[in-house]
């Protein structure tokens, strides 16, 4: 029996007019995702299966790609004679440890005698007789039993490794994901990769205020990225000037909020010029000063374009959580101070005022800063095999 795995769409069937176009992207994603292996995608509405010579590689592979709720590991049976195949189930069972279980079938061969009802109600006859003490339940089964009979051969599979849900990556369009080299980022751009956005990312730079290493932690953090996004591009930006200039100019205490808003305006423009259509960053209410609601209204108020913001509900330690599942914790806690540490006030305003804000933006000339800086961009991509790294000016 030949082994082939099939996958279990997650929320896909809601999507009734453009279901072709998310079923397509998956497939493309999945393509990309096992690139240099051998394999064979067919699909329909109901799933997706995979034929090929490295079935765990595949399987590791599978599980870092959104769109997916279920991945089964199935067995192709090239006998359609129904005795055979109750026969060959109950071969495959053998080993399962269940109580309860329930068979569903799929007649994708209109042809075969009898409905898909009749065929698993014979089957489940069958494993009923040959077992002993196990119960039919229609729910919450300990195994279930799929059956697909298709034209020239017959699917068996059973209860699968659960996918990483979600949309496929693209579906829902790009976002620029301001990625520190934080903890909190990297997991708002994975939440926002999760719901189909595919990210670009934005870095605000300070040599010889900050280091290389902390521009490292951020490539590695766009490296774990990369595993669901695909390749991440880093839009890096030297922001010493800006931030010079803040500090020169404008008190102290209007610090972090003037260079929030230009961290913003700059995003924002870097956006529209890549075409994304929302700006992502690991905020979270209340964490600091920059971050209190009335802070954020403040902040936000220089830019149209939306900002998401995946976290900004979660505790601490949710965040912390979620970024060891994802293996960003450790890269994150590495000490190196990013352009937001180092030039922190010992007290910065918690509730901005935004006519003050306007008063002070007066004091420098930030449209010549935000070209220059733009225009100066260093722009990575950043994959998940180092070696593809790619690093150019625009
Ligand atoms: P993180 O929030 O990722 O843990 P952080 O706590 O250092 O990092 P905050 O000061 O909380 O960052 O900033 C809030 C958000 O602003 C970050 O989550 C990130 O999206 C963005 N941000 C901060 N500093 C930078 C930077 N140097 N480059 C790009 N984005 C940044
Ligand atoms: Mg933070």
């Amino acid at each position: 029996m030949e082994k082939v795995i099939i996958i279990k769409y997650a929320e896909l069937s809601t999507k009734n007019d453009n279901i072709n176009f998310f079923l397509r992207t998956l497939k493309n994603n999945i393509t990309n995702k096992l690139e240099g292996l051998d394999f064979s995608i067919t699909y329909d509405y109901g799933r997706m299966v995979i034929e090929t010579s490295s079935l765990e590689l595949v399987l590791n592979r599978l599980q870092e790609v959104f769109g997916i709720h279920e991945i089964c590991v199935g067995y192709k049976l090239n006998d359609k004679d129904l005795d055979i195949i109750k026969n060959k189930i109950l071969f495959l069972i053998k080993d399962k440890t269940f109580e309860t279980f329930r068979v569903t079938v799929k007649r994708s061969d209109k042809k075969y005698p009898g409905t898909s009802v009749e065929i698993a109600k014979e089957i489940g006859a069958h494993i009923l007789k040959n077992t002993n003490n196990k119960k039919v339940l229609m729910t919450n089964v300990d195994l279930n039993v799929f059956v697909e009979i298709r034209l020239n051969d017959v699917f068996v599979y059973f209860n699968g490794i659960p996918g990483l849900g979600g949309y496929p990556i693209s579906t829902l369009g790009k976002g620029l994901l301001m990625l520190s080299g934080g903890i909190d980022s990297p997991v708002a751009g994975y939440l926002a990769i999760k719901r189909g956005v595919k990210i670009e990312a934005i870095y605000f730079d300070s040599p010889p205020h900050t280091s290389q290493m902390a521009f490292n932690k951020v490539k590695d953090l766009a490296r774990k990225l990369s595993l669901y996004n695909g390749t991440v591009k880093i839009h890096v930006i030297n922001f010493t000037k800006i931030q010079e200039e803040i500090l020169k100019k404008i008190p102290k205490y209007y610090l972090i909020t003037m260079m929030r808003r230009a961290m913003y305006q700059i995003s924002a423009i870097v956006a529209s010029k890549i075409n994304a259509h929302v700006i992502i960053n690991g905020e979270c209410i209340g964490q600091v000063a920059s971050q209190t609601l009335k802070s954020m209204k403040v902040i936000n108020e220089c830019i149209k374009i939306p900002v998401i913001r995946p976290v900004c509900t979660y505790d601490k330690l949710e965040i912390i959580a979620l970024a060891k599942k994802i293996d960003t914790y450790n890269i994150s806690i590495r000490p190196y101070a990013d352009c937001c540490t180092i030039f922190v006030p010992e007290h910065p305003v918690i509730h901005p005022d935004l006519k003050l804000v306007h008063e002070y933006e007066k004091l420098v000339d930030f449209k010549a800063l935000f070209y220059e800086a733009i225009k100066t961009r260093k722009i990575f991509e950043i994959s998940e095999n180092d070696k593809n790294d790619f690093q150019g000016i625009l």
